[in-house]
C-alpha cells in the first residue's frame, strides 16, 4: 500500500478477506527501514533479511504517505490516536508474520501486533514502531473428529460466534463483538458463558507463534508445554506474535436465555450484597454481570445475564436477587447466535456492520474514548465497602460524562481450574471488578480505586490491563508469574516483544 492512495476503507473493501492483496511499494527503499529504527539491530539466523518490510512480506504495508494511514493506525480507545507508528502492516499469513518479524529484528525497530485493538493501555500500537494488524487473518475452520475449532489471530469475536454456531459449535468469549481473539485468548477472556465453558483460554488446546527468532512454531501440550501454559493467559504481546488458535469446541447451547434486571438505587447496597452471595454460586449455565452506573437522570443499579436452558427456569433461579426489594425483571429466549448479537448490541444489524468502525468493510460500531481500573474480590463486600462504592457512583454522577462500575460473576468451570494449571492465576476469587470512566474521570478512577483497597484482593485482570498500575506483575499473575519470566527468556531471550507492563521487563 505504500504510495497507494486509497484510504483504508476503500482498501478494505476493496481487498475484503483474507487474500487478494498484492505486494506493492517495493523500493521505497531505506528511507522507510530508517524511519522505523530505533535500535539494537540483529541478525536472525535463516536467509538475509530485505531492506524494507515491504520486501519482506506479501500483504500491504501503509506509512504516513499512505491516504488513510492516520485511520489505519488508531485503536479501538481514542485516547490513544495521538499515537503515530512509522507503518501499519497487514500479513496474509504465517510466512508474512514471519517476514515481518524477522524484518523488525534485524533492523532493531519495534513491532507490536494488533488483533482487535482494545488493549485499554494502548499497547497494540506503538510511536515510530510497526503495527502487525493481523486482520486479514482470520479464517476458521471445524475438525469435527478432534472436536476443535482453529481460527486465525485477526478474528474478532463476532467472527467466531457465528461462523462457529453456522457449524453447532462455540468457544467462550467475551460479550464485546469487536474484540479480538488474540487479545481475549492470550489475557484469560471472561464471557456470559464462562461459568459453564470456562475462560476462552481454558478451552485453547494449540497455538501458532512466530517468535523473535523468526521461527514457526506449534505449540501444544507435546512441542512446548510451557510455553502452551504461558499463552493461557500470560499476556498479549508476549512471548513472540500468535497466527492462530486451535480451541476445543462445545456443541452449540440447544436453549439459551437473556435476563435483565433493575432496582431503584435506594436499593443499591442490598442488590449488591445479594448478587454477591448468590450470583458466584449459582448454577453453571447461569453467568451474570452485577453494574452501578453514573451519568443517566439518577445512577442505577442492574444485572444482565445468560442462562443456558430455557427462560421458564429463571424466575426460580433469579429468585435470590429478585427478592431484594424494588427488583423488576425481563427475560427472554434467544437462539445462541442471535443472543451474542444482542449482547454485542448488533441485535439487528448485519454481521458485517458488527465489527468496529474502519477494522472491516461495513462495520460500523463506533470507538470510544475511556479510562479504566480492576480488582477483584474474593469475599463478599462488608457493607462498608458497598458504601464505599455507592459513595463514588453518587459522586460521579454529579461530575460530565459518565462512569460504571462492573462486576463479573466467577465461580463454577472458571474456579474448577487450579491457580497454577494455566498462566490465568485468578481462580479463588468471587469476580472480577472493573471502573469505567467516559468523558473525563480521571481522578474519580484513581481515587475509587484507591478507596477500595481495604475491600478488595489486590489481584487485576491483565486484560483490563491498566498502565498505571504498580505491582502489576503481582496483581495480574501472582504466583505465576516466575514461571512466565522463565518461559519468556527461553523465547524471547532479547526482549524483542517488550512493552510497558511485558513479561519480564
Ligand atoms: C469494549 C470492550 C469490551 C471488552 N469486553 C471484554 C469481555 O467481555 N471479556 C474479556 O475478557 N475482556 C473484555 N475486554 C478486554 C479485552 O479482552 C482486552 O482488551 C484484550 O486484550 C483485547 O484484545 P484485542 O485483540 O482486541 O486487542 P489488541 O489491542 O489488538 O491486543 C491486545 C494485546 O495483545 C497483543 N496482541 C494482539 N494480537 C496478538 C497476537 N496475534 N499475538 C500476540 N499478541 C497479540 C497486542 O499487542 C496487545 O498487547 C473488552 C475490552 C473492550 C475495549
Amino acid at each position: 500500500m505504500e504510495g497507494n492512495p486509497l484510504d483504508r476503507r476503500a482498501f478494505l473493501g476493496l481487498v475484503g478477506g483474507v487474500v487478494g492483496a498484492g505486494a506493492t511499494g517495493a523500493g521505497t527503499g531505506e528511507a522507510i527501514a530508517a524511519l522505523l529504527r530505533t535500535g539494537g539491530p540483529r541478525r536472525p539466523p535463516g536467509p538475509p533479511v530485505p531492506r524494507t518490510l515491504a520486501q519482506a512480506m506479501r500483504g500491504p504495508v501503509m506509512t504516513p504517505r499512505t491516504r488513510g494511514f492516520a485511520n489505519a493506525s488508531h485503536v479501538y480507545n481514542e485516547r490513544f490516536d495521538w499515537v503515530r507508528p512509522s507503518a501499519v502492516a497487514f500479513p496474509l499469513d504465517a510466512l508474512d508474520v514471519r517476514g515481518a518479524v524477522r524484518w523488525a529484528v534485524a533492523h532493531g525497530v519495534r513491532l507490536v501486533a494488533r488483533s482487535g485493538g482494545h488493549s485499554y493501555a494502548g499497547y497494540s500500537t506503538v510511536p515510530g514502531g510497526v503495527v502487525l494488524d493481523l486482520s486479514f487473518m482470520r479464517g476458521l475452520s471445524v475438525d469435527r473428529r478432534q472436536g476443535t475449532a482453529t481460527i486465525g489471530a485477526g478474528a474478532q469475536l463476532i467472527d467466531m460466534y457465528v461462523g462457529l454456531a453456522h457449524r453447532g459449535a462455540t468457544v467462550p468469549g467475551g460479550s464485546c463483538p469487536s474484540v479480538g481473539i488474540a487479545g481475549v485468548t492470550l489475557g484469560g477472556g471472561m464471557g456470559l458463558a464462562a461459568r459453564r465453558f470456562g475462560l476462552t483460554s481454558d478451552n485453547l488446546v494449540s497455538a501458532q507463534i512466530v517468535t523473535a527468532d523468526g521461527r514457526v512454531r506449534t505449540v501444544d501440550r507435546r512441542t512446548d508445554r510451557d510455553l502452551l501454559w504461558a499463552l493461557r493467559g500470560g499476556g498479549g504481546g508476549n512471548f513472540g506474535v500468535v497466527t492462530q488458535f486451535t480451541f476445543s469446541v462445545h456443541p452449540l447451547p440447544r436453549s439459551a436465555a437473556w435476563f435483565f434486571l433493575q432496582w431503584p438505587w435506594s436499593s443499591a447496597s442490598d442488590a449488591l450484597e445479594a448478587w454477591l452471595e448468590w450470583a458466584p454460586h449459582a448454577r453453571d449455565e447461569l453467568t451474570s454481570i452485577f453494574h452501578l452506573e453514573a451519568g443517566g437522570g439518577t445512577p442505577a443499579v442492574k444485572v444482565t445475564g445468560q442462562y443456558l436452558g430455557p427462560s421458564s427456569d429463571l424466575a426460580r433461579l433469579l429468585a435470590p436477587i429478585t427478592s431484594v426489594a424494588g427488583a423488576s425483571a425481563s427475560t427472554g429466549d434467544q437462539a445462541y447466535a442471535p443472543l451474542q448479537m444482542r449482547w454485542a448490541g448488533c441485535l439487528h444489524e448485519s454481521v458485517a456492520s458488527c465489527h468496529t468502525e474502519g477494522t472491516r468493510a461495513g462495520g460500523k460500531l463506533e470507538r470510544a474514548s475511556f479510562r479504566a481500573k480492576s480488582d477483584y474480590l474474593a469475599r463478599a463486600l462488608s457493607g462498608r465497602g458497598r458504601a464505599t462504592l455507592l459513595t463514588a457512583i453518587e459522586a460521579r454522577q454529579r461530575q460530565p460524562g459518565s462512569a460504571a462500575i462492573l462486576f463479573d460473576s466467577y465461580g463454577g468451570a472458571i474456579n474448577r481450574v487450579a491457580p497454577g494449571a494455566t498462566a490465568f492465576v485468578h481462580r479463588n476469587t468471587l469476580c472480577a471488578m472493573q471502573y469505567l470512566t467516559y468523558g473525563g474521570g480521571a481522578a474519580w478512577l484513581r481515587a475509587t480505586h484507591a478507596s477500595m483497597r481495604p475491600f478488595v484482593s489486590g489481584q487485576a485482570y491483565q486484560n483490563y490491563i491498566d498502565a498505571e498500575l504498580s505491582n502489576w506483575q503481582r496483581a495480574y499473575y501472582g504466583s505465576n508469574y516466575s514461571r512466565l519470566v522463565a518461559v519468556q527468556r527461553r523465547v524471547d531471550p532479547q526482549r524483542h516483544f517488550r512493552f510497558p507492563q511485558a513479561i519480564g521487563v
